[in-house]
């Protein structure tokens, strides 16, 4: 058996593959050359842009509506990579081995993550530009975090903040 990642990544709870956990139970390893490009379709899929080529053209709801999407895409996303933090045993040796799948996935939504930032800057330049007023704001701790899923250390950091501010 092998436990592969969903390619919703446990951000869909009612996904049909990994029943919104993330990983799915494999023991096909023949199929893993066909699952892999699956993959990555699907990884291209998601990071399509949620901005428009005419963006200057856009009324000032639009834009609204634009960022409010991204915004919550970014804290869906923060509040899947908190609950992944939460539900590894940092206080083991061995995690990092044992629960690899995690950090994978983990890593590839502050990937996405990234992307939804970049285009969130985009925007705030044409919200700029425009001289418009918003008041946005991010509804979870790590949606303006860069999560730098190589150490342990500031992960760490990064749920005892979160213990503190939900404390
Ligand atoms: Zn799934």
């Amino acid at each position: 058996m092998k436990t592969e990642i969903c390619s919703c990544k446990g951000l869909n709870t009612n996904c049909k593959k990994c029943f919104g956990s993330g990983y799915i139970q494999s023991n096909t390893p023949q199929k893993k050359v066909g699952k892999q490009s699956d993959k990555k379709q699907n990884k291209k899929n998601q990071i399509e842009s949620n901005i428009p080529d005419n963006i200057e053209t856009l009324s000032k709801n639009e834009i609204e509506e634009i960022a409010i999407k991204i915004i919550s895409s970014l804290d869906l996303k923060s509040k899947k990579q908190m609950q992944i933090l939460n539900s590894i045993p940092f206080n083991t040796t061995t995690f990092r081995r044992d629960f690899g799948a995690k950090f994978e996935i983990l890593e590839s939504i502050e990937e996405e993550k990234q992307h939804l930032r970049n285009q969130l800057l985009t925007i705030d330049q044409e919200i700029v530009s425009k001289n418009y007023r918003f008041n946005f704001r991010f509804k979870h701790f790590l949606s303006d975090k860069d999560v730098d899923v190589t150490s342990n250390r500031h992960l760490k950091e990064l749920i005892r903040e979160y213990k503190k501010i939900k404390n």
